[in-house]
């Protein structure tokens, strides 16, 4: 059944502050305003707040994959970030959160949504990310289409800069350099499971150690691990009864796994003329948030 509600587009950029504070902050969400954060105001607050009203969603895993993994370990980290959040416990509850990967992979590195039509929640590793509108320090976008007039999430797409790579597995306690960010290679578990709390909803939070922190030290594995701050920002938006009993996993439109801007034409181009065609009231709000990487970076003294 196709939705009637009107939306509308715009973007919105989560930028990541390198704030130097030790004010405890409680958490952000992601809301349907077209403010975008900043380092005065990282959190805001106006318009309503981002969420999942179904409990069940599934994503794949772009075919191109990683260059610096194979598939079954790339996968399994994704798999492994997915469960840090799906393992979360409010009050001795799980929200009831069902998540899988589509058995076939996307053909799909672009964040879109068609309004009319499949979609697929993609990750994608790119290698041109020069190419995009995206900050050049930025390890990772999450766009997150939602209906404007509810904040309802529809379709996450999480994109990965390739060129900030290698990607790889570090030790638990971090790869050599990560305290100083000059590590060889940037923790895939570590960035992943930061964009996944953006796939939730959740926005940046300004405790550093938290998964939600918006920078991350190269090599560094700190954001594996959900701190308080971040359970807490899951546990509010989605305290133990409150997504329905329902489960399906396709989205709405059913399940399409390639993309018109990746797919090299054909039958895409039907969905775009359709959108601006036949569908003009079919406009999105994009949020975008940025877990921002600091590569190289000189290493700062602790306060005394
Ligand atoms: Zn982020």
């Amino acid at each position: 059944m196709r939705p009637t509600t009107a939306l509308l587009l715009a973007l919105v950029l989560g930028l990541g502050t390198a704030s130097s504070t030790n004010r405890a902050r409680a958490y952000c969400r992601m809301t349907t305003s077209t403010t975008a954060p900043s380092l005065a105001q990282p959190c805001v607050t106006d318009g309503l707040p981002l969420e999942w009203r179904r409990r069940c969603f599934e994503y794949s895993v772009d075919v191109g994959g990683s260059p610096d993994m194979d598939r079954p370990t790339l996968e399994g980290i994704i798999t492994a970030s997915f469960d840090a959040w799906l393992n979360v416990r409010c009050g001795g509850v799980a929200p009831g959160f069902e998540v899988r990967e589509t058995p076939d992979a996307s053909v799909c590195r672009e964040a879109e949504y068609r309004g009319s039509g499949g979609n697929v929640n993609t990750i994608a590793f790119l290698d041109d990310w020069a190419a995009y509108d995206y900050d050049p320090a930025a390890f990772a976008v999450t766009t997150v289409w939602h209906v404007t007039a509810t904040g309802e999430i529809l379709d996450v797409d999480m994109q990965l800069n390739q060129t900030l790579g290698p990607y790889g597995v570090c030790p638990a306690a971090g790869c050599p350099g990560a305290d100083t960010g000059t590590a060889e290679m940037a923790d895939l578990q570590n960035i992943v499971t930061h964009e996944i709390g953006h796939v939730f909803g959740i926005g940046h939070s300004e405790m550093p150690g938290a998964a939600m922190y918006a920078v991350s030290r190269r090599g560094e594995t700190d954001k594996r691990i959900l701190r308080t701050d971040d359970t807490d920002a899951f546990c509010a938006i989605y305290p133990p009864g409150s997504l329905p009993s329902e489960c399906a996993f396709p989205p709405i439109g059913g399940l399409r796994l390639d993309c018109p801007a990746s797919s090299g034409g054909g039958r895409c181009a039907v969905s775009h003329a359709e959108r601006s065609g036949s569908l003009p009231a079919w406009a999105l709000l994009l949020g975008t948030s940025l877990l921002i990487g600091r590569r190289k970076r000189r290493r700062t003294r602790p306060s005394r």
